[in-house]
């Protein structure tokens, strides 16, 4: 295929699968596991998988496509598009929607702006959407298990106690910023519960073909690709990738606009998935990762996957 030439036919993705991995190969190995999550310090960081679902119901993969990972920050995605279902608009009174420019667990913005986070996708907005998704629902760790099982069409996916608990022993800093987001009133829930549901929403368990799959909708203007069904509504779609695009990186969320030009979600497990509206969901997981928690690997090689395929939004 031509370079830079927009196309996603079967043939011509497998052979970019190909080529982004002999592209970053040799990077495989580099950057940090995440090990302040105990539990993630033992992950084998020259793990490398990529999937990459299509509209038109392909499923392209490499590597360690099918063994799964832990999403963390990925699960962000999920938990809003149900806290948006849950209190649609009125969300916005309690988080922003504008990229931080600050780590993901930094607490120094929430005291000026008095417990609002910037946005839903870093860890003390997580921590409002899941307030909220507690607020909504008696069984809120089912509800988001189904939810994501429907999602990747996989009723396998489970959330990894170990990790959980590992996360929930070592997570000062998180229950630092929940406790700080409650003493300005903007937590309702019982600041444990919250961060029980957060820390396991995290703990879940997906592979690259299981996140291709369960992320389409956000390609498909809000329809699940296999029922034709509406998941939410085409606006909040288009809202939801204007997040990811400006926030799903944390403060890299602007060198990922310009390497890779897609709605893109992170996770410290290594996992990174970007969103090719009106086409494919594409997934890549290396657990190394760059200084600000993102994958080293998985960056490089989404940059390629553009790079070759002129599949950007810009
Ligand atoms: N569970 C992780 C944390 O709270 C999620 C962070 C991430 O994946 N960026 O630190």
């Amino acid at each position: 295929m031509n370079p830079g030439s927009p196309s996603s036919s079967r043939a011509d993705l497998v052979e970019v699968l190909d080529q982004v991995h002999a592209h970053v190969r040799p990077l495989i190995g580099q950057g940090k596991v995440a090990s302040y999550i105990p539990r993630l310090a033992n992950v084998p960081i020259d793990r490398f998988g990529m999937a990459v679902a299509t509209l038109e119901g392909e499923m392209i993969t490499i590597g360690a496509a099918d063994e799964p990972f832990s999403i963390q920050s990925i699960s962000k995605v999920f938990t809003l598009t149900l806290a948006l279902e849950a209190l649609g608009a009125d969300l916005w009174k309690r988080v922003g929607r504008e990229p931080s420019g600050n780590a993901f667990n930094s607490l120094v913005q929430l005291e000026r702006e008095r417990g609002i986070p910037r946005n839903p996708l870093i860890n003390a907005g997580a921590h409002v959407i899941a307030d909220v998704i507690l607020s909504s629902s008696p069984n809120a760790r089912e509800d988001l298990l189904g939810f994501v099982r429907e999602r990747a069409d996989n009723a396998t996916i489970s959330m990894d106690e170990d990790v959980a608990r590992s996360e929930r022993e070592a997570g000062f800093r998180n229950i630092a910023l929940a406790n700080f987001v409650r003493s300005f009133n903007n937590l309702d829930n019982d600041v444990d519960a919250v961060l029980d549901f957060y820390f396991h929403q995290c703990a879940l368990q997906m592979s690259c073909v299981d996140l291709a799959r369960a992320f389409l909708f956000l390609a498909n203007r809000g329809v699940c690709q296999r029922s034709g069904r509406a998941v939410i509504n085409p606006d909040r779609a288009k809202r939801i990738n204007a997040l990811m695009m400006t926030c799903g990186t944390y403060d890299a969320a602007g060198e990922f606009a310009f390497r890779v030009g897609l709605p893109v979600k992170s996770g410290v497990g290594g996992g990174i998935v970007a969103v090719v509206p009106n086409a494919m969901a594409v997934v890549v997981w290396s657990p190394g990762l760059d200084g600000k928690g993102n994958s080293l690997v998985g960056a490089a090689a989404l940059d390629r996957f553009t790079a070759l395929t002129g599949l950007s939004v810009f």
